[in-house]
């Protein structure tokens, strides 16, 4: 019924994904890896002590964070080679999705040692599990600090035909939650996964118009983690009733094309980038 236990394989580097809050989500796979190894590293040895202690397991710990992965991945590339097996760990869920893991991999592979793979928890898989989406989606994980560059990265996503996935923290939630809603419209439905496989984990799902008011509402609301997941924009064809047609026809008398359509996006509502193809089918139909 099972695969049998293995002990960690000499030489070997084990990715290992650990809980994102419930610490009964660790799999007897990564059980199996995390008591049989030579070395655990982790990105904060103190964090990783207490899932370890929780399952009884006293490992060698060495610290492996984003200041200081490239040196580390070198010292323990070497290990590696001298025949060690080593587990790595991030402070929660999946090591290199947001979080440190990948120049340690790359640093493995480019050595020719063999990397393998433990998964387990991971908050964006776990959010769009319950998410209910039947689109592709594009994971971007934290957005950038400041709004500037925050609503720039969010004007490049916008017309893309997929749900977003977003990860936030607390103390930035409400800017970015501004943000969202003044780029891709107080129409597009947000779903806040918080504090997933937690005591408070809390799934709410609302337009992005509405989505301050609920964070406002109560302080709960805006505290712990969160998993944002935006619904893929209206597909409204530009064509649907005819009218964006005949607002492109009157706006491309008077404007270039691009410009044609930008105007006909704001006016009609339909994708900028459908306009922008009709507005040139239609430009040279006439030509
Ligand atoms: N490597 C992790 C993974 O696989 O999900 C992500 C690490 S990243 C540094 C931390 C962010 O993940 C949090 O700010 C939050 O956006 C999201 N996250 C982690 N745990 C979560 C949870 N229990 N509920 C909701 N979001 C969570």
């Amino acid at each position: 019924m099972f695969d049998t236990p293995q002990a960690a394989r000499p030489g070997t580097l084990y990715i290992v994904a650990t809980p994102i809050g419930n610490l009964r989500d660790l799999t007897l796979h990564a059980l199996d890896v995390l008591r049989t190894v030579d070395l655990i590293a982790a990105e904060d040895t103190r964090n990783s002590q207490g899932l370890l202690s929780a399952y009884g397991i006293s490992a060698r710990l060495t610290p492996v964070h984003e200041h200081n992965e490239q040196a580390a991945a070198i010292r323990l590339v070497a290990t590696l080679q001298e025949g060690k097996s080593v587990a790595y760990v991030s402070d929660a869920g999946t090591p290199g999705i947001s979080d440190p893991g990948a120049r340690l991999v790359a640093a493995a592979r480019t050595a020719g040692v063999a990397v393998v793979p433990i998964p387990g928890a991971s908050a964006v898989a776990t959010a769009l599990s319950v998410a209910g989406l039947e689109s592709p989606w594009l994971f971007y994980g934290f957005l950038p600090a400041k709004t500037s560059g925050r609503k720039k990265e969010l004007e490049a996503l916008r017309d893309l035909p997929y749900a977003l996935v977003f990860y936030e923290a607390p103390h930035r939630i409400e800017e970015t939650v501004a943000d969202l809603a003044a780029v891709l419209g107080e129409t597009r439905r947000i779903l806040f996964a918080r504090e997933l496989t937690k005591r408070f984990e809390q799934l709410h799902a609302c337009p992005l118009g509405e989505a301050a008011a609920w964070l406002e509402a109560d302080e709960y609301h805006r505290r712990g983690e969160f998993v944002l997941v935006l619904d893929p924009p209206a597909a409204r064809e530009p064509d649907d009733d005819g009218a964006a047609r005949r607002v492109l026809a009157l706006l491309l008398e008077e404007l270039p094309v691009k410009q044609a359509a930008h105007l006909a996006a704001k006016l009609t509502g339909a994708r900028k980038n459908a306009l922008y193809q009709l507005a040139l089918e239609m430009k040279q139909d006439h030509e």
